[in-house]
């Protein structure tokens, strides 16, 4: 039991009033209160326990951490599973004047030695550092940490998408069983374990994979109202269009474009209506919904990225392939029918992404980006496996591992 160990600096108990800890939620986040268990989950870590909290992919996890990070004396150290996902919120948390930083191997060694200095002092300057759980494995690093805990820094661990010690097996994480050593190395720092994955075996392996010791255990409602998989039904033509997991809309959007019937350019400006000309992602082409899900450099770039990250590269659409539907029969086709379903998801997941990633072009100014669409990418392969998504999960898998290398 934690409570007989002695209570090192860091770690001990440091109780906040949930009005204080909602105050702080405002002033960084703006939410007026909080969400679904992450209130007690703050709480939970705040009184020095371990936690195992089970949550929808967009019911607000990170709070459970970040919060911490900005009541609690020394640094919340963050593992999440993907590069991808570190550098957005540690981007985020500035934005919001969180000192929070990530070591990664994209990482430019100037700033990995700025922030192991700052690391180095009595007196951090750090809230949130979020490593990958490669790291976490490496001896030098585990040092460091150590160091930290000793100094009384190591305020909490936060394992985000802690099932990859569990489902998604062995061979696809190791590093992830690997942080089973933590508890043994810092008895008395508050674990976070963080999950979307229900299944009861799986919640049961994560808990005593990593050791967690008589641990506050949250689940969440993975009923959330706004949310696409609520059960719609389905109307007959999209139903019969491929045996995929899509959500509705994103089934109905690829029936337009396979149909020529998306608002792209060529067809506003037929009607008199003001639109960018030519393609916004390449500037170069005039848009079409073909050009931009398939023929457009930009689109190329995205499904190589996809398609090499799942090994299957040479069924990127080459060159002078014109046609998206064209391209998707040639390339599911090439696929054993048994990763087919999959397969298809994954392509109309991609042709969803490249859409909202043209529409953000065009209608909010952003920038298009490879790494934010593969972010974006990644997050909603997450989202459609938590709705249903079956097919989809060894794909998110192979993804998650050879992705967040590119
Ligand atoms: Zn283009």
């Amino acid at each position: 039991m934690k409570g007989v160990l002695p209570i090192k600096g860091a770690s001990g108990r440091e109780k906040k009033a949930p009005k204080e800890l909602e105050s702080v939620l405002n002033r960084y986040f703006g939410y007026s209160g909080f969400r679904g268990k992450q209130l007690e989950a703050i709480e939970a870590v705040l009184s020095g326990r371990d936690c195992f909290c089970l949550m929808p992919t967009g019911g607000g996890k990170s709070m459970c951490y970040q919060i911490p990070a900005l009541v609690k004396t020394g640094i919340v150290l963050v593992i999440p599973p993907l590069i991808a996902l570190m550098e957005n919120q540690v981007a985020s948390l500035k934005n919001k004047g969180v000192p929070a930083e990530f070591l990664s191997s994209t990482q430019a060694s100037h700033t990995k030695q700025r922030i192991h200095e700052d690391l180095d002092t009595g007196n951090p300057s750090l809230k949130l550092l979020y490593v990958t759980p490669e790291l976490v494995a490496t001896s030098s690093f585990m040092a460091k940490l150590k160091k930290l805990y000793n100094r009384g820094l190591l305020g909490l661990v936060a394992i985000d998408e802690a099932h990859c010690i569990s489902s998604w097996g062995h061979d696809f994480r190791p590093s992830y069983r690997k942080l089973s050593s933590l508890r043994k190395q810092f008895p008395d720092i508050p674990l976070l374990a963080l999950t979307a994955t229900a299944v009861p075996k799986v919640q049961k392996d994560v808990v005593s994979s990593l050791c967690l010791q008589n641990p506050v255990i949250l689940r969440a409602s993975f009923n959330r109202p706004n949310i696409f998989y609520e059960g719609q039904k389905l109307p007959q033509p999209w139903k019969r269009l491929w045996k995929s997991w899509a959500p509705p809309k994103c089934k109905f959007f690829l029936w337009l474009a396979i149909r020529n019937k998306c608002w792209t350019s060529d067809r506003l400006e037929m009607r008199g209506l003001d639109h960018p000309v030519s393609c916004l992602f390449c500037d170069q082409e005039q848009e079409t919904i073909q050009h931009i899900l398939c023929s457009c450099v930009f689109a190329r770039q995205f499904w190589h990225s996809i398609l090499f990250g799942l090994n299957v590269g040479n069924l990127s659409p080459s060159r002078d392939e014109i046609s998206f539907a064209d391209w998707w029969r040639k390339t599911s086709k090439k696929i054993h029918k048994s990763k087919r379903k999959g397969m298809n998801s994954i392509i109309i997941l991609g042709a969803w992404c490249l859409w909202i990633h043209r529409n953000k072009a065009v209608f909010d100014g952003e920038t298009p980006s490879l790494s934010s669409i593969r972010c974006v990418f990644l997050d909603e392969i997450g989202c459609w496996i938590t709705a249903g998504a079956k097919h989809l999960q060894s794909f998110g898998l192979v993804l998650a591992r050879n992705l967040h290398r590119v």
